[in-house]
């Protein structure tokens, strides 16, 4: 995992007894953590040592980070010089604007034999109440088994599906279908123009404020170095008592998050200026 990480990949491992025991520090042990700052450029450092399962989440949320080809390129060869598997979270692949960047890690030669990736239409086509998303399995991905035997994984996760979910609703389905039709292509690329141009406004608002800002850019999240030696928790009640608006703490998303905290662009155009105004104006 990177760290800051979106929360959802370590909880869920930690629920399903993935994981060893939780420390003091609020870390777990048996997962490998990979912190992602300034320094590196919120790129993840590639492991020395062989890990089972590698999860990356480009452009990232919480950062707003991206990774080029090549980056993801060395990942996939990572991936199968030591037998692991890459999960690629591709949920915000619909706010790249940089045309050089993969929306998908198939765009990578090699990926297919290590990569399973997860897509929804919870960004894209504000479905995250509605609920639709999908997983990419190449059907000839294999994993390996606590024997190191080899076991297919998309009959795993086939039986897996079919099992212990019955589908989603018919009529989300149709209108996730809805999204790939003319006018929904059209709606989509209006509704990611809209997020990003409140994205670009916050950026340049919070700099020239004097915010140290990141993200933004291909990523409807501005992610942002807490002033003034505060803690993310510090400048989550700062920003509430002082500005009346509401980030999320960056240490909520994992020890090396503290310090920084994520503001959204999923707003409208008047609550983002206004929003804007206030903290400048603190
Ligand atoms: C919102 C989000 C998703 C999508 O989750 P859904 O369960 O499909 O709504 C996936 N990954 C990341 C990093 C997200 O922020």
């Amino acid at each position: 995992m990177t760290d800051p990480v979106y929360p959802v990949y370590v909880d869920s491992n930690v629920m399903t007894g993935r994981t060893g025991s939780a420390c003091d520090n609020g870390s777990y042990e048996g997962l490998k953590y990979i912190a992602i700052n300034e320094d590196n450029n919120f790129k993840p450092e590639i492991p020395k040592e062989k890990v089972d399962i590698i999860y990356l989440c480009f452009p990232n949320n919480p950062t707003g980070a991206t990774i080029s080809k090549q980056e993801l390129k060395d990942w996939v060869d990572y991936a199968n010089r030591n037998n692991s598997l890459i999960f690629f979270d591709a949920a915000y692949e619909a706010f790249i604007q940089d045309a050089n960047l993969p929306h998908s890690i198939y765009e990578i030669e090699g990926a297919k034999n290590c990569s399973i990736e997860f897509r929804s239409f919870s960004k894209n086509a504000g479905f995250t109440g509605v609920r639709c998303a999908y997983t990419v399995i190449p059907k000839n991905l294999s994993g390996r088994n606590s024997k190191g035997e080899e076991i297919n994984l998309w009959s795993l996760w086939n039986r897996r599906q079919s099992t212990k979910f019955n589908g989603v609703s018919y009529i989300v389905q149709r209108g996730a279908e809805a999204v790939y039709s003319d006018q929904g292509k059209i709606e989509v690329s209006k509704l990611i123009e809209f997020y990003m141009n409140n994205a670009s406004i916050m950026r340049n608002k919070l700099i020239q404020a004097g915010f140290k800002v990141f993200g933004g850019l291909n990523a409807p999240y501005i992610w942002i170095r807490v002033p003034d030696q505060m803690t993310s928790w510090d400048f989550f009640d700062y920003l509430l008592n002082k500005a009346n608006v509401v980030g999320t703490p960056g240490s909520g998303f994992g020890l090396a998050g503290e310090g920084y905290f994520r503001l959204s662009a999923f707003n409208t155009l008047t609550n983002v200026n206004a929003a804007m105004e206030r903290i400048i104006n603190i």
